[in-house]
This record gives structure tokens, sequence and C-alpha cells, in this order.
């Protein structure tokens, strides 16, 4: 057909609401919105799809919530994932995340992170246990193509933050052992491995330590995957000098479409694929897209922690509910615009352009600040994949995104670590 008139009739139908989706082919497929949906939920639920990062484990602990009910989103306490709602939401594997908050660097620091990454653990096994029918721990990328072969939800486990293996490197092999299969190297603050993208009391930064070296040769080794998510730059570009195997951002988006420290800059993304590694496009918002900024908001919060005190100081459990219902109220007196699906699919049009599609994937981390308008719990994770497929991706583009950039990179871990044995 004749360029010009082609292009005639591509304007008209989009204009009646058509979209226009250009397949691997290249052929032209025209679909409406209900098409597309449709066509995104065939694809969605034949490829295998993996998150990289929830904190969900953590609700678990809490004992009043049970993650094989289904609970309605939106409702205050449903937390993000569910079982019931990740088979409605068509994901097939979550890394579930052994989460420990930076404490002090002694020997009670460390035995306190110990026992809370235990408990965690426990409660990962119990819900394998509590669900055989539902659930089962995968630790290899067949484990998860066979269960999803089988209709169940595989539940890998992820340690975020290598604090609790303390200063004893032995732990690694202990905590392989249990079934974890990435461990971040840090959190929030600096500790014992390397220095965090957001330690703010300490912001120079002494990349990655003799001892995280160590880490890491050790991770190499047993075939875990190390996380590079949180950690500070020169950390992360000294992981790459010596790690052996590809390495993971588990929940990181991109820097040059959102300025955070905790998200990748452009060079470190050509790094990361070099070493043939891969981003997991984190759903914190303020990671996803910057909020504009809001003084009437940041004043009433001034005014809070005026009347107050920190939330963090206070140890009174009435006060402390009292301190959160005023930041609930205040916070929907003045909401912050919440990053959409657009915005986060923008970030995997970046890597995908800079870097390749083989080198980008999810990791929502639901519970533990993950969330964007239009897919805020795991049940509308399929919005991703309509979006996807709207802007034109094909099947074989989204099953590497979904899953198979993820498990290629677990695999070829896991085949790294065969060869130094
Ligand atoms: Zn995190």
């Amino acid at each position: 057909m004749e360029g010009k008139r082609l292009t005639t009739i591509i304007s008209i139908l989009f204009i009646s609401g058509f979209w226009l989706i250009s397949c691997s082919q290249k052929q032209v497929v025209i679909l409406d919105e209900g098409d597309l949906t449709a066509k995104a939920r065939e694809i969605h639920d034949r490829v295998l799809t993996v998150d990289t990062h929830c904190d969900t484990p953590m609700v678990i602990v809490r004992g009043d919530w049970d993650i094989g009910e289904r609970h309605e989103p939106g409702q205050r306490g449903s937390g993000k994932i569910d079982l019931p709602r990740m088979a409605e939401g068509g994901l097939d594997a979550e890394f579930f995340a052994v989460f420990v908050g930076q404490g002090e660097r002694t020997p009670e620091g460390y035995a306190i992170a110990k026992e809370r990454a235990t408990r965690l653990l426990d409660a990962i096994h119990k819900m394998c246990k509590d669900y055989p029918h539902l659930v089962e721990l995968a630790l290899t990328p067949e484990d998860a193509y066979r269960l999803e072969r089988e209709g169940k939800r595989a539940a890998f486990i992820g340690m975020e933050n290598g604090y609790p293996i303390g200063k004893d490197i032995s732990l690694i092999k202990k905590y392989y052992d249990r079934g974890i299969r990435y461990i971040t190297l840090c959190h929030s603050s600096d500790n014992d491995i390397c220095d965090s993208s957001t330690d703010r009391r300490n912001p120079e930064d002494n990349g990655l330590s003799d001892f995280g070296k160590q880490v890491v040769v050790e991770c190499n080794r047993l075939g875990i995957m190390v996380d590079v998510s949180h950690v500070s730059d020169k950390s992360f570009f000294d992981v790459l000098k010596i790690t052996k195997a590809p390495v993971i951002a588990s929940h990181s988006s991109v820097r040059a479409l959102c300025d955070h420290q905790r998200n990748l800059s452009d060079e470190m993304l050509e790094a990361l694929a070099s070493n043939g590694g891969v981003i997991q496009i984190c759903f914190v918002s303020s990671f996803v897209k910057k909020a504009k900024p809001n003084p009437e908001r940041d004043k009433a919060l001034a005014e809070l922690r005026e009347k107050y005190g920190s939330l963090r100081e206070t140890r009174d459990e009435a006060q402390r509910e009292k301190i959160r219902q005023e930041y609930r109220a205040i916070l929907e007196k003045y909401p912050t615009d919440m990053a959409t699906i657009k915005d986060l699919i923008d970030h995997i049009d970046h890597v995908v352009k800079l870097i390749g599609v083989d080198h980008v994937g999810i990791g929502t981390d639901f519970d533990g600040g993950g969330g964007i308008e239009g897919c805020n719990n795991v049940s509308e994770l399929p919005n991703i994949t309509v979006e996807l497929v709207r802007r034109g991706y094909s099947e074989e583009d989204i099953r590497k995104i979904w899953g198979g950039n993820i498990m290629r990179v677990l695999g070829k871990v896991i085949e790294i670590a065969g060869k130094t044995k």
C-alpha cells in the first residue's frame, strides 16, 4: 500500500480509538482496547512471570494475617501479595525477601539480625508447608518452570541486606542451605560488606570492603546471585570488578529518568550489560517519577514532627498509632502524585534502548514501599503486560522481561558455581 494512504488510514484508526500493534514479523495488527487486554492476558499467562522482590514475609511474621487467604486490595492491612491474588495476577514466581534493617555492627547486633533472618526464613518455609497445593520452594530455574506447568506458585528466597552474615563468612552456606538464592549486599546504611547508596550519616563512598569481596567470592562459589540494589556507585563497580558471575539489581530503576541514588545510572547499566546481569525495575513511586514539590504537605509533616518527635524514637505503642493516624491524614489531605504504569514502562524502554531487552525485568518491592497507579498490588500485574503489548513488545521480548532474563542469570550463576566446585 502506498505510504500516504496508509498514513491517512492509520490516523483515522487512531482517532476511532484503535491501537496499532506492530508484531515482530513487522505485520500490523489492529486491536481495540478489549482485544489488546485479551491478547496481553494470553501472553501474560503463557510466559513465566517472576517478581524478584517483595517484603511480604514481614507481613507474614506479624502472625495476624494469612498468606493463603485472599485479602481485598486497598483495604487497610490487606497487604499487596497473597497466594490467591498471585494466581489472579498470573504471577508464577516470587522472590520473598528475608529483610533485616541495618542495626549495630556489634556481636549483639549480629545476633539480633541472625535471629530476625531465621524468623523470616521459618515463615517462608512454613508458608510452603501450610499450602503445598498452592506454592513450593524454588531453588533453580527448572523448579520455576516445572511449578508453572503444575499451576503452583514458585517461592524463591532472597536476603535483603547481608547484615545477618555479620562477619562470619560460613553463615552464607547456612543461608544457601535454607534456600537463599540472592543476597542484597546492604540496605539503606553502610555495613561490613559495602557502602550503601543512601547512608546520609556517612556520605563518603568507600565501596566494597575486604570482607565484602569475600562475600562476593563465596556467593559465586555457592551459586547465590549477588544483588546490587541499595549499594553505592563505588560498591557497584567494585562488585563488577571481582564477580565471576552475572549480578542482579533486584529492585532498582533508571537514574536518567528519575534522579535518585537508589537508581542505576546509564554508565552502571552499560557495565551491567557487559557483566551479563539484569536490572529489575522497581515499583517504588519515588524511584519511578520525582513527585512534584508540595510545600503544604511538607509544612504539615514538619509540624507533626514538631508536635510528637520522630516515630522511630517513640516507644509507646498508643502514641505511635496516634502519630501514624495523623501522618496518614496528612497524606490523604495532600496526596502525592503517584507514578503510573506508563512512567514505569518508560524505564523498561530506556533500558531496552540503551543495553537491549536481555537485561531488564520486574522487581515490584510490594509490601516494602512498591506500588504505582494502575499496579498497586499483585492482582494488577497483567496491566504491565498490557502496556508492553501496547508499545509493540513482541511475545518473545515480554517472555524475557517477565522471567526469561532473571532465570537466565540464575542458571548462569548456578553453572559458574558448579565449575568452581
Ligand atoms: Zn529494598
